[in-house]
């Protein structure tokens, strides 16, 4: 399908979270919306009640806000290897399931999958003008 758009700070952010939770996988929601053949990443939250580990890390889908404009989910892969695993598809909730995948330091360092597993182009927007 689409292209996922990563405003800058929020690639900043997915990345500065990941590496501060390392060697513990992080997990973060993600809020946005969809602009035509774009899904646009325009904010990362830190989930309630999330529970970071190693590999694993979870959170209550319970105790998140009714009106809340969830798009995705994103979480760290310490190992380095950018693949959703099995348990990860089928959990994945919204339409976009992000991997940031150590060592954090860029783009390069995130990959971005729809529900089926396909992978997403990443386009990084700068967020100034
Ligand atoms: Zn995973």
């Amino acid at each position: 399908m689409k292209r996922v758009v990563l405003k800058k700070d929020v690639l900043v952010a997915l990345l500065e979270i990941s590496r501060h939770l390392h060697p513990n996988e992080a997990i973060v929601l993600l809020r946005g919306r969809e602009v035509e053949q774009d899904i646009v990443l325009e904010e990362v939250l830190l989930a309630p009640a999330s529970v970071y580990g190693k590999g694993f890390s979870e959170f209550r889908l319970d105790m998140l806000p009714m009106d809340f404009s969830l798009v995705g989910v994103a979480h760290s892969h310490p190992s380095g290897i950018p693949i959703p695993s099995v348990e990860d598809l089928n959990n994945m909730i919204g339409k976009v399931l992000i991997i940031v995948v150590a060592p954090y330091s860029n783009k390069s360092c995130i990959a971005a999958y729809n529900s089926r597993g396909e992978c997403l182009q990443i386009i990084v927007e700068s967020s100034g003008g």
